[in-house]
């Protein structure tokens, strides 16, 4: 069996794992990300993990990396990524087939995820499908008709940054009314500083997480507010998306995702309700099935592919 040696790079965690065209990860080991003592440092600590991994699990035949966007799949290019500030212009693929010796191929993270859940996860024999992962942020990636999204220059698929509220509030990608502004674990305790600082009174306190909101919010008035501005820009960003892709499966990871159907019934209804007719009758909303290697699973068996096809 033909296997790679996958790299994600994530902004607290690096993890590596041994891919084989199975879509197992072997050897799955992380350590953290430290992302402030900058690239050399921090690509040196998940190249010496690398090799641990190797030197457990045996020969590999290419390498796989996923890391978040902007970024230049074909150049093998780190574009400053919103997650590693300074970051710019990082020879990631060049750096890995030097050190490793064999082809490396580089993916975004959101589009490594979405093309393991399509293989080998919860989409597993769906032809088209869409993952989105709601975690600290909102990412996400499509499979159409069997093939990944890339777009033109490799940064298609930034489904969290669908705009869901015309003149809404603010991203941290700069624009304004992003879904992932609401649904962001970041974003909402950022609500829920803002208006504890303009006055409100709730049970959430300055340090809350999205943990806090959903559990509080059957009973707190604030709690609740975010919680279903969460949910609302959720359930609206996925009609869009089913109705533009058409996939048979939505698949939802990340953290957020342990309030379980809590989350998943209201966008389960909305896509009932709001999605084209023919396109709601086909599709199912589903959680993730894939750990927390989903993105090593995705760029090693992405890597895999792209030596068969080359
Ligand atoms: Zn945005």
């Amino acid at each position: 069996m033909r296997r790679a040696l996958a790299l994600d790079i994530g902004a607290t965690k690096l993890g590596v794992a041994v891919i084989g065209s199975d879509g197992e990860a072997r050897g799955w080991r992380t350590v953290p990300t430290l992302r402030d003592e900058g690239p050399i440092r921090v690509v040196a600590r998940l190249f010496d993990l690398a090799d641990a991994v190797v030197e457990e699990q045996g020969p590999v035949d290419v390498v796989g990396v996923s890391c978040g966007g902007p970024l230049d799949p074909r150049a093998g290019l780190l574009l400053g990524p919103l997650h590693l500030p300074g970051w710019d212009r990082v020879p990631i693929t060049d750096l890995a087939a030097q050190r490793f010796g064999r082809s490396a191929h580089l993916l975004n993270d959101a589009s490594a995820g979405a093309w393991a859940e399509h293989r080998f996860g919860a989409a597993r024999g769906s032809g088209s499908s869409v993952y989105l992962t709601l975690s600290s942020g909102m990412g996400g990636g499509a499979v159409v008709d069997g093939r990944l999204l890339t777009g033109a220059s490799g940064n298609g698929g930034e489904l969290g940054h669908v705009t869901v509220r015309h003149g809404g509030r603010r991203c941290l990608c700069g624009r304004s009314g992003c879904a992932e502004a609401y649904v962001a674990g970041t974003r909402q305790a950022a609500r829920v500083r803002e208006a504890l600082a303009a006055g409100r009174t709730s049970a959430l306190t300055a340090d809350a997480t999205a943990e806090d909101v959903a559990r509080l919010a059957p009973v707190d008035d604030l709690a609740r507010e975010v919680w279903d501005d969460a949910v609302d820009a959720l359930r609206s960003a996925v009609v869009s998306l089913v109705n533009v892709l058409e996939p048979e499966t939505v698949v939802l990871g990340g953290g957020l995702t342990r309030a379980g159907d809590r989350l998943l019934d209201p966008v389960r209804h909305a896509v009932a309700q709001q999605a084209m007719a023919p396109i709601a009758r086909i599709v199912r909303v589903v959680p993730a099935a894939l750990g927390p290697a989903v993105c090593a699973v995705g760029a090693g068996a992405w890597a895999l592919q792209q030596e068969e096809t080359a």
